[in-house]
């Protein structure tokens, strides 16, 4: 679903991503593990074009993303074609960032309409659809602040599931969750990847991501230090800078 080759970010003089080279199968989940600041969340940033890589070519369903390689130069792609690719992509945070002012229903229904230009009945329609897949079709006239954390999030969820992405981006989707509902949010995320679904999840649930990855990928200090199976990377005797971290998040 998506390649990251010789990927360096730099803020600064601070080298933050220091060639990343990643394959992200098609229709399998991949998760990305590391200690705080190890560069998980820049890394996932750079794929959804929030961040501009400083070296390194990341390409997403085989087209590249941002900057290509001619003729051994790097070069920006234009507007329009990274636009379409980006658009292929959809990113859920660790906060929700739901419209306030805006219904769950408001909410998964506006981008349908500015972004892809859909009528409003058409927009709803599809908005309903993608509630009801998250198990929220009886709280789709509910605003956000009388939704549940798990509830909030499931909405967001829904709302990038709408424009239809090929890939889909988690960054801690549940860690500011109460613990009673990343339950609910994790499941959906079962759901969606038992569909098929091209996934990067950035997760210190360990349950879900030994048994829902089909690739773990740990990072620290911006490398990737180990790439592999859950069996593969969790196997014991662990790497030691896996095991401290597992100590230290666990
Ligand atoms: P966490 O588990 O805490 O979310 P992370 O693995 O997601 O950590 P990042 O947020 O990617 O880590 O940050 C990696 C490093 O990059 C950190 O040292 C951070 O301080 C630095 N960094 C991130 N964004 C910026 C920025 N906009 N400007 C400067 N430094 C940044
Ligand atoms: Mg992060």
């Amino acid at each position: 679903a998506a390649q990251v080759d010789g990927l360096d970010k730099e803020f600064g003089t601070t080298r933050v991503l220091d060639r990343i080279n990643l394959t992200i199968p098609a229709g399998q989940v991949t998760c990305l593990i590391g200690p705080s600041g190890s560069g998980k969340s820049t890394l996932l940033r750079c794929i959804a074009m929030l961040e501009e890589p400083s070296a390194g070519i990341i390409s997403v369903g085989g087209r590249p993303l941002g900057f290509s390689l001619e003729n051994g130069k790097r070069v920006k792609l234009p507007t329009a074609h990274n636009r379409e690719v980006r658009g292929q992509i959809g990113m859920v945070f660790q906060q929700f960032n739901l419209w306030p002012h805006m219904t769950a229903l408001g909410n998964v229904a506006e981008a349908l309409k500015t972004v892809r230009r859909m009528p409003k009945a058409q927009a709803n329609e599809i908005a309903g659809q993608k509630l009801d897949e998250v198990g929220l079709a009886h709280r789709r006239d509910y605003y956000p602040a009388q939704l549940s954390g798990g509830q909030q999030q499931r909405v967001a969820i829904a709302r990038a599931l709408a424009l239809e992405p090929k890939l889909m981006l988690f960054d801690e989707p549940t860690s500011s969750l109460d613990p009673e509902l990343t339950g609910e949010v994790l499941n959906v995320m079962r759901k969606l990847a038992e569909q098929g679904m091209s996934m990067i999840v950035v997760s210190h649930e360990i349950g879900f991501v030994a048994s829902v990855a089909s690739k773990v990928v740990f990072l620290d200090h911006g490398r990737v230090v180990l790439d592999g199976t859950p069996q593969e990377v969790f196997a014991k005797p662990r790497h030691p800078r896996l095991a401290q971290f597992l100590d230290t998040y666990l």
